[in-house]
């Protein structure tokens, strides 16, 4: 008897339809799956034997083929199990035949018969709903990401309830499980911080603006504790971008068992040594890169000019058009990539270049060529840099450590919630005619921002840059035009520009 069940597989972030077939025929007990089913989906007839005996059902006698339609493609993940499970039970008239025609299945078994949470839930999920399809049957536990996609769920714990529930031809009784939110991540309170105001105050900028941040400073000047801040301050994702960031975490892996949609902006801080392709994706079968993982939140990338130089160029892409595009022999795919980049370098490579409390011991030479490692195209995407300095002793005893981060988001908040309402999409998202249109300084600061470019030799990038960083800066205040202190401040986070990096 031929059997068919609907499941999926995900080529990338994409939802590629599969249809599981199990012929039960004559001839010696024997299991063979084939349709390009890779070692994952190949040790699926092992736990299903365990999974079946556990539940007190006998698996069908004889010769079994498991087909994985279409047979071209390469199958990956651990939710081959119940679908396969379901077929078999269809196979030998365990589960009644019709009812699982318009029923999507996704799940793990483990051997004693329950259900484990599996990856992709959600794009699934997402994908049945368009397709017309009844519902989705999954793990009890993938319950509260599965109804994010709205489509009806079908939360089941073990293999024998499964088959109870196909009886009844109605989800099950149980509740999809409530949960609770995930918490903030940990990354600190910007008020425990001490010192580094202008730092701080640039953090604020990025994250209202989605502009690009560069922090340069000696090793111990809190640089990278200060960049990890930033995602505590960014507005909560809603609507689509929460769908979105949500699929590709659900894809990898990422998200934690009994979690729904992501509602904090995701922070991803690869070390330095990461490759290429983990950090924009690929791989045999292909996968979203930290630069992905980081959609909708922050890329943190610390001790910047120490990654990889190809690593660095391969940043140029998502940077300027908000995607990856994967390219290998075999395949092509596109990532959505649209993250805020917040990175940290020293000045030089001994760390103390232009401290004044310590001695650099590079040459000249030495220095400019650390400067050289971020190249001048990649640093034209960082709307902001700035010099985080040591913080002195004196600073650190004394006063407080300023604005809770709290307090700063919820200015943020109110500038991004401007800037939305105004053009649709944050000042740093802003191209070059966009720019022009919409950040249109008031006369005495055009006049500012003429001098400032004739003094530092600024490009014509670097006008633009300053554009939309002073919209930004008026955003905050709440202000209408750009002003002259609005543009002077936006001036001084190119500082950079002229002396400690290269234009
Ligand atoms: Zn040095």
């Amino acid at each position: 008897m031929l059997a068919k069940v609907r499941t999926v597989t995900l080529w990338g972030i994409e939802v590629v339809p599969v249809t599981v077939e199990v012929d039960v025929g004559d001839g010696l007990p024997r299991t063979t799956v084939v349709g390009l089913p890779d070692s994952t989906v190949r040790e699926s007839q092992e736990r299903l034997i365990s999974a079946f005996k556990h539940s007190g059902l006998e698996m069908p006698l004889g010769r079994i083929t498991v087909n994985l339609s279409p047979t071209d493609l390469r199958k990956t993940g651990n939710h081959f199990d119940l679908p396969i499970a379901v077929a078999l039970g269809l196979a030998s008239g365990r589960v009644p035949a019709l009812c699982t025609d318009d029923l999507l299945f996704l799940g793990e078994l483990a051997l004693d018969g329950e259900l484990r949470p599996v990856n992709g839930v959600l794009p699934a999920g997402r994908w049945a709903r368009g397709a017309g399809l009844r519902g989705l049957v999954v793990p009890r536990q993938n319950g509260r990401e599965a109804e994010a996609s709205g489509i009806a769920v079908w939360p089941v714990e073990t293999l024998a309830q499964m088959f109870e529930v196909l009886w009844e031809g109605r989800p099950p009784a149980s509740a999809v499980p409530s949960g609770e939110e995930a918490p903030l991540p940990e990354t600190g309170d910007l008020a425990d911080v001490r010192g580094q105001a202008p730092a701080k105050r640039a953090l604020e900028i990025a994250a209202a603006g989605a502009h690009n941040l560069l922090f340069v400073g000696p090793p111990g000047s809190g640089k990278t504790s200060l960049a990890r801040r930033v995602a505590g301050i960014l507005p909560p994702l809603l609507g689509d971008p929460a769908v979105e960031a949500t699929c590709i975490h659900s894809a990898a892996g990422l998200l934690r068992p009994g979690s729904g949609l992501l509602r904090v902006p995701p922070l991803r801080a690869p070390h330095h040594t990461v490759s290429t392709a983990a950090l924009v994706g690929g791989g045999a079968v292909p996968r979203p890169g930290e630069v992905s993982l980081a959609h909708h939140g922050v890329l943190f990338l610390d001790e910047f000019a120490e990654f990889h130089r190809d690593a660095l160029e391969a940043l140029r892409q998502p940077l300027e058009e908000g995607c990856s595009v994967i390219t290998r022999s075999r395949y092509s795919v596109t990532f959505p990539a649209r993250f805020l980049l917040v990175a940290a370098m020293n000045p030089c490579s001994c760390g103390n270049h232009g401290d004044s409390m310590r001695i650099c011991r590079c040459t000249p030479y030495q220095i400019e060529q650390y400067k050289r490692r971020v190249s001048g195209p990649l640093l034209d995407r960082i709307d902001l840099q700035i010099e985080v300095p040591r913080v002195r002793v004196e600073d650190l005893a004394r006063g407080s450590g300023g604005e809770s981060t709290a307090v700063v988001a919820a200015r943020v908040l109110r500038a991004r919630t401007r800037q939305l309402e105004r053009h649709g999409k944050p000042n740093g998202h802003l191209g070059l005619k966009e720019t022009e249109r919409w950040c249109r300084p008031e006369p005495e600061a055009g006049r500012l921002l003429e001098h400032a470019l004739e003094r530092f030799g600024l490009s014509a990038r670097a006008y633009h840059r300053l554009l939309r960083v002073a919209r930004t800066i008026a955003d905050l205040e709440g202000a209408a035009e750009i002003r002259a202190p609005h543009m002077a401040e936006a001036v001084q986070y190119r500082a950079l520009e002229r002396g400690l990096v290269r234009d």
